[in-house]
């Protein structure tokens, strides 16, 4: 779930470079040419932890970063939908699975992290069969999830929280 900074300008093509910007008061990417200033924010990632009768369902990751550990269902949000939305087209993407979402579980940011975590609460509707992104997937009471293995520091504080929710 990261990206890395763009090194060249998207108006002119030139080498982007460092540059403290006074009226901003920081530092950005300005173009070393047309001086245009490239904005670098956090990206929305959704996600979902969908449960029935107690239990969550985990995906174990098929694909980089964190290939082969266990999340729940998110990605980034597109544009062009809501994050209710593109929570529920992740869960269906990379588990084949449809949900009902019935809360906000919480919204996970760090200063050093290059996106924010949005992640809702959901009633598994349907049985997963999985898609492309897992290598398996199973369900977990709150005494069995692998706190070992889990992708990223925000699976492991969503999924405690959930636990606390219980
Ligand atoms: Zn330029």
């Amino acid at each position: 779930m990261y990206n890395s900074p763009p090194r060249f300008c998207s108006g002119c093509g030139q080498p982007l470079a460092p540059q403290y910007v006074v009226v901003e008061q920081r530092e950005r990417l300005v173009c070393t040419v047309c001086e245009e200033i490239h904005y670098i924010n956090p990206k929305v990632v959704a996600g979902v932890v969908p449960t029935r009768d107690g239990r969550a369902w985990l995906l174990r990751r098929a694909i980089q970063p964190r290939l082969g550990a266990w999340t729940f269902p998110a990605g980034f949000m597109e544009m062009g939908e809501t994050v209710e939305e593109a929570a529920r087209r992740e869960t269906f993407e990379e588990l084949h699975m449809d949900v009902r979402i019935t809360g906000l579980l919480n919204i996970y940011s760090r200063r050093e992290a290059p996106t924010v975590l949005i992640v809702y609460l959901a009633e598994a509707l349907t049985e997963p069969t999985g898609g492309s992104e897992a290598l398996e997937f199973a369900s977990f009471d709150p005494e069995s999830i692998p706190w070992r293995h889990l992708a990223f520091w925000n699976t492991e504080a969503a999924l405690r929280d959930w636990v606390q929710s219980l």
